[in-house]
């Protein structure tokens, strides 16, 4: 079981456009090095990796078919100028997660507080995660995708903080902006993509 944990984490790596970076100011260049790290550590967590593995195995995917995750350093739009939260690719198993973007996240930050920023960073990212995995076996149905990462992920997060307030919030939060979000809006033909902002 560790094993199978340790193979899987070591498929997550950071990544970015490195003329693309460079193209934005210094503070925004730092902030989002810093997000994609934290999404990283996030997604790599033991009780995740775990959690992840158990998922897998009852969904019938081999954890073969997950060939690699990206964790992107810089967010990524939609034409409508939303931001994306993940993105997949069946054909290849390829994954990628993408950030909010520093607008959001100060914005955020002034209504609810830096740890619920983090809260919140932390498991959009590991929805988003579940999000695209689940699409490598349900690769158009965006309803049935949806519906089983709301259940696996409200089990996750039961297991590790319980039923408080705080984690149903978080909860909305992230599951609100998907389901208000256009269906299956995919970026290109083979991709499916998650959530808005
Ligand atoms: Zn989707």
């Amino acid at each position: 079981m560790s094993n199978v944990s340790h193979s899987f984490s070591s498929k997550i790596r950071i990544s970015y456009d490195h003329k693309k970076l460079e193209s934005f100011p210094e503070n925004h260049v730092r902030f989002y090095l810093k997000y994609s790290s934290f999404v990283f550590k996030a997604l790599g967590k033991c009780s995740f990796q775990k959690f992840l593995s158990w998922m897998l195995r009852k969904e019938s995917i081999e954890a073969d078919t997950v060939k690699g995750v990206d964790v992107r350093v810089l967010p990524l739009r939609r034409g409508n100028g939303k931001t994306i939260a993940g993105k997949c690719d069946p054909a290849q198993g390829r994954i990628w997660i993408y950030p909010k973007t520093v607008n959001f996240c100060r914005i955020f930050k002034r209504k609810f507080g830096r740890e619920t920023l983090l809260h919140y960073a932390g498991s959009r990212a590991r929805a988003a995660l579940i999000h695209e995995l689940l699409h490598l076996k349900y690769i158009d149905d965006e309803q049935k995708v949806r519906e089983l990462c709301q259940d696996y992920f409200g089990l996750f997060r039961r297991k590790q903080i319980g039923k408080t307030t705080f984690a149903q919030s978080i909860c909305a939060m992230i599951f609100k902006a998907k389901s208000t979000e256009d269906k299956g809006s995919a970026e290109g033909k083979n991709s499916n993509t998650l959530e808005s902002g």
